[in-house]
């Protein structure tokens, strides 16, 4: 029969990870998107970290291509232990969805448990996301408060949270179907205002990494909105 596992130290000594998965369109990688995932990975304790850089949807405009972005993502983040650049998404030819990875992610990890990391202001969109029911149920969801976005007293959100939140971090592991809200230091900068930023011959080189400014700078990327 299978053995329940009822605390973190019976969790680990079954070899069981606990793998986050943070997606973002990094377009591009600021020192927020850093300071976001080093705040979050010293207040949880995740086993390991996939970085998810997202591909540009068919109806978006593609900004930079590719391995311009894979790289600058990879300058950013190269100081962070224990973390996966998963390029997947990026090279993906048609369109990504989430859950359509996150099955991937569970074959590939199959005794691990996973923690899908994202801001409020995704979040708050999660009922447009494809198959979103089942995503919600088949993942644990790890959402990072973000200033100027709350969730709406009746919304689809708030009804999710009602259902699924739990207040106590230790309970998302060997689970799935958990909603964590973890508060982080609040950080205004978003790469549109960066992209905006930049198109305008301002300097942005305080929002960004020194090596990922000076590629930028190098490669004229984001002059034009
Ligand atoms: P854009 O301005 O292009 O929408 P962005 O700065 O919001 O970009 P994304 O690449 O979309 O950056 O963000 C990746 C993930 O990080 C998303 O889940 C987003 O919600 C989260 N995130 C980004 N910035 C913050 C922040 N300041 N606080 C909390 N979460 C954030």
């Amino acid at each position: 029969m299978l053995k329940v596992i009822q605390t973190y130290e019976e969790f680990k000594i079954a070899n069981k990870k606990l793998i986050g998965i943070f997606g973002g369109t990094f377009d591009p990688i600021h020192k927020g998107h850093v300071q976001v995932i080093e705040n979050f990975l010293n207040l949880i304790d995740i086993d390991e970290l996939i970085v998810l850089p997202n591909g540009t949807p068919p109806h978006k405009e593609k900004r930079i291509n590719e391995l311009d972005k894979i790289k600058l993502v990879n300058i950013a983040l190269s100081h962070i232990n224990n973390l996966i650049i998963d390029e997947r998404e990026i090279k993906k030819r048609s369109p990504s969805y989430a859950y359509l990875t996150l099955k991937e992610i569970q074959k590939e990890n199959p005794n691990d448990t996973l923690v899908w990391i994202m801001g409020m202001d995704s979040f708050l969109e999660i009922e447009a996301w494809y198959e979103h029911e089942n995503f919600i149920e088949e993942v644990n969801l790890l959402i990072l408060e973000r200033p100027g976005y709350e969730v709406g007293e009746t919304s689809f959100a708030q009804n999710l949270l009602k259902a699924k939140r739990i207040t106590n971090f230790q309970e998302l592991k060997d689970s799935k179907g958990k909603i964590f809200i973890l508060p982080i230091d609040p950080i205004e900068v978003t790469s549109t205002k960066i992209r905006q930023l930049i198109a305008n011959n301002e300097d942005v080189s305080a929002l960004l990494d020194g090596d990922v400014y000076q590629f930028i700078k190098d490669q004229n990327l984001y002059k034009e909105q």
